[in-house]
């Protein structure tokens, strides 16, 4: 488990990427005035064709870290290799009273050099943790490999959370979902690895509907103890018709009061009461 307080469930929410300070720090409020503690915004975006990178974390860290401070929250974004991570803990490391932080590892970074360039960043960074993403393709070795890249580039296990966002289908889904889960894989990568497991139902679900669907049945079915999962990843965007990535995907902050909020909130009141299994 982990050694810092990211609460239980580990919920993740905020925009799919920082587009401007004022976005940050708006997303940052909207989330802790509902009660999060994690707020992404991610800072460099790979994408599947070229496109806008992200402003990346130059420019972006800064803004996380004003956040931090000014929210009271954690910040959250992906990162590509060491250097991207020490730039974000460097920033971090400026503001004052606690900090926390989550990196993450995409599922498009499968390159081992980068991934223990990360591990090397956080060795013995105890308020920084590291998500795992799955790899675009279901392959639980690969997914299982990064843990092991991290540990032996310095990182310690209770640094570590894994996250599942789907995998590619080979042809379109006859769900109409953007991303398969795999759900034996998750059970069998939590039971393995003994880390939490968070699901990014937004890269699961890829359209809004089918993000809220997606998201009522992971807490039903948590509930019910036929998937046990630690918490969610969830976009919501300030504007999101207007976002620069993922717009099809992201919720507004109305829509998640409207939709979401309930199913979210009676999750996390129970999770309380039930033994993490
Ligand atoms: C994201 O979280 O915005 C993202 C691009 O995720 P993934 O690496 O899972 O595609
Ligand atoms: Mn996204």
């Amino acid at each position: 488990m982990l050694n810092i307080e990211l609460g239980m469930p580990i919920n993740i929410v905020g925009p799919c990427a920082a587009e401007s300070e004022e976005q940050v720090l708006q997303s940052g409020a909207e989330a802790k005035r509902r009660g999060f503690k994690i707020v992404r915004s991610s800072l460099p975006k790979p994408r599947t064709r070229p496109g806008w990178d992200g402003v990346g974390t130059v420019v972006g860290a800064p803004w996380l870290a004003k956040s931090a401070e000014i929210n009271g929250i954690i910040p959250a974004t992906e990162v590509i290799n060491g250097r991207d991570a020490h730039e974000v803990i460097n920033e971090m490391d400026k503001i004052r009273g606690a900090k926390k932080l989550l990196l993450w590892i995409g599922s498009r970074n499968q390159v081992h050099w980068l991934q223990q360039e990360i591990g090397s960043a956080i060795a013995g960074v105890d308020w920084v943790s590291v998500g795992i993403k799955n790899p675009m393709g279901p392959d639980e070795k690969h997914w299982l490999g990064v843990i092991d890249h991290l540990l032996s580039a310095g990182a310690s296990l209770d640094q570590l959370l894994m996250i599942h966002r789907g995998f590619v289908p080979n042809a379109p889904d006859k769900n109409g979902l953007r991303n398969v889960p795999n759900w034996k894989m998750v059970k069998s990568v939590r039971e393995i690895s003994k880390l939490p497991m968070i699901i990014d139902t937004s890269h699961i679900g890829g359209r809004f509907s089918q993000v809220l669907g997606m998201t009522k049945t992971v807490i039903e079915n948590d509930l019910k103890g036929s998937i046990r999962v630690d918490g969610l990843m969830v976009e919501i965007h300030p504007d999101p018709k207007n976002a620069a990535t993922d717009q099809n995907q992201q919720l507004s902050w109305m829509t998640y009061d409207n939709k979401l909020s309930q199913s979210i909130n009676g999750w996390v009141e129970r999770r309380k009461l039930l033994i993490p299994a």
